[in-house]
């Protein structure tokens, strides 16, 4: 039998897009719902620059009719935000929604390759930047067939380019606003894709999520159900183009006129002074950050006896973390999330009732609407306490992956279960704890990387016959890739070789993907369909033979 959510049931609006949602509804926006003196919004924790919710529509509005009236976006264009942390980055988020576009972010830290393939793959007519960007930007959009004039900075300004706030003063001086988006006729908002984010998933290359403007709102819902009401500010420090930001900082603040405070980019310091200036009580982390708080010599500098709960999700953190956290800040509960890009965020999540460092090493109870499966190796359902692969069911499970028949298939199956490639099991009073990862991805820092990525690349290094990458453990960034080589014949495996690879890899992609060991091999294990057999190399990673 299927486990069920403890939570009551949410109650789904089908016709609303999320911007009527956040910015137009009687009941749930905040506009409606506060006077315009107690709107919280996006604050810049550096630059203090503010927009309350209403500024946010205003800004949103103008530049919508801009973007639609002078650049001739269409609904159901797509938008590439490519940008740290910004308070003008949900501004353009909105604006493209509320549209009908979709949303496609990418991470500032991309390379030119990487940024090309992301445009090409969410067939993205317009980018929006930071200066700090746009030199991969203009280059990525010259190579994916954007023009310059669709080419636009979030922030600052630079010669020949238009910034967001010359597109609100376009929008402005067009005096008639262009109407907002509104769902089809029969159509719902799971019909129409609002946001495109990136995910391996279980297999292969990075492939675009479709994710419905209702998988968002769902997945709101489903938080605000067991989020405490003293919760009034939130620290945006996850980057905006993850799911965990897009959802948890971008979104479900406007539900519960929640101030988010947008640390533009992250060293510890920054969002230690930002923490103790703005007294946050509670802090929604990954687990590097929180491992550093545990490990890093300058916390110590800090009171920060104000702090009342930890957040944690996209990887998993270990016991010996918790057990220290627990020791550094007894004042505080701990929680988490669960769940992916494929199923806009969370599937699992502790519930208030359950704040507790004895609860932590699990990912917390099925969120309300949600039904989850445990799969045994066999087929069967497994039971109470027995481990499997986690399926889930829910408004929250997206929609699948764009132009990719085979993967959305492959993930999603006819009965509307996602399965997850992840193993876990769920204990008699519904908490489930994850207990190993079965597909390929890699998850460095919190953020997925594909291993199929890395072999592509190495695959085309003229010294090297064959190659599989896999993650292996790491103290700080929980996980990162490493290489199993077959040099070709003539080349000599050895440290020059390694380093030669390592460097190789260095150069082509974005630093988190950096591969951190390589060993040489005289065959890669694979099955008769020539599929890599990740298994067995993990095991021969177990038995701790270490490699350059
Ligand atoms: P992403 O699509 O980048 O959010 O990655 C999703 C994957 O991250 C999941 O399938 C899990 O393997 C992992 N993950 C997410 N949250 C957790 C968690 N709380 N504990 C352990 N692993 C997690």
């Amino acid at each position: 039998m299927p486990f069920q959510s403890l939570q009551n049931d949410i109650l789904l609006p089908r016709d609303l897009t999320t911007w009527q949602w956040l910015f137009e509804h009687p009941t749930y926006s905040p506009i409606s719902r506060y006077p315009s003196s107690q709107l919280a919004g996006y604050t810049n924790a550096i630059t203090k620059e503010r927009l309350n919710w209403l500024e946010v529509k205003q800004a949103a509005t103008h530049i919508s009719t801009a973007l639609v009236k002078r650049y001739g976006l269409q609904p159901d264009n797509t938008v590439a935000l490519f940008s740290q942390n910004s308070i003008w980055y949900p501004v353009a988020m909105h604006a493209t929604l509320r549209v009908g576009g979709k949303v496609s972010g990418a991470s500032p830290a991309y390379n030119v390759e990487e940024m090309t393939y992301a445009l090409k793959t969410a067939d993205a007519k317009f980018l929006m930047t930071h200066p700090n960007s746009m030199q991969v930007a203009t280059e990525a959009a010259r190579n994916a067939g954007i023009p310059k004039e669709n080419l636009f900075l979030l922030e600052g300004s630079m010669d020949g380019y238009t910034t967001i706030k010359e597109l609100i003063e376009m929008g402005k001086k067009e005096g008639e606003q262009v109407p907002y988006y509104r769902i089809p006729e029969g159509k719902t908002n799971f019909d129409i894709c609002g946001f495109l984010s990136f995910s391996s998933g279980t297999t292969g290359l990075p492939k675009a999520v479709m994710i419905a403007h209702q998988n968002v709102i769902a997945q709101c819902l489903q938080i605000i159900q067991i989020t405490p009401s003293d919760l009034k500010q939130i620290l945006a420090v996850l980057p905006s183009f993850h799911i965990t930001g897009l959802v948890h900082a971008l979104h479900l603040p406007a539900l519960i006129n929640a101030e988010v405070i947008m640390l533009p980019s992250f060293t510890m310091r920054s969002m230690l002074d930002t923490v103790v200036e703005y007294q946050l009580k509670e802090l929604l982390l990954v687990p590097p950050i929180l491992i550093r708080l545990v490990r890093d010599p300058i916390v110590d500098e800090y009171d920060l006896s104000f702090l009342r709960r930890f957040s944690s999700g996209a990887a998993p953190l270990s016991e010996e973390i918790l057990q220290l956290l627990k020791k550094k800040f007894p004042q505080t509960g701990f929680k988490q999330g669960y769940g992916m890009t494929e199923s806009c965020s969370c599937i699992t999540a502790h519930p208030p009732s359950l704040y507790d460092y004895s609860n932590a090493h699990a990912v917390g109870t099925v969120c309300a609407s949600t039904t989850v499966k445990i799969m045994k190796d066999d087929g069967t359902e497994a039971g109470v306490g027995e481990p499997g692969e986690i399926w889930a069911k829910g408004p929250q499970i997206v929609m699948g992956y764009l132009n990719n028949e085979k993967a959305t298939r492959e993930t999603f199956d006819q009965d509307g279960y996602l399965h997850t490639g992840d193993q876990g099991s769920i204990d008699e009073r519904g908490l489930i704890t994850i207990t190993d990862r079965i597909k390929e991805m890699i998850k460095v820092k919190g953020i997925g990387v594909a291993p199929a990525e890395l072999e592509d690349l190495l695959l085309g290094h003229p010294k090297i016959s064959d190659v599989a990458v896999l993650g292996i453990k790491d103290d700080y960034s929980g996980e990162v890739p490493k290489a199993y080589i077959v040099p070709k014949s003539g080349q000599t495996a050895g440290r020059e070789l390694g380093l030669e690879l390592i460097r190789y890899v260095k150069e082509k992609k974005v630093k988190y993907k950096a591969v951190k060991e390589i060993e040489f091999i005289g065959e890669i294990p694979k099955s008769a369909s020539g599929k890599i057999l990740r298994r067995v190399l993990r095991d021969k990673e177990k038995g701790g033979e270490r490699g350059v």
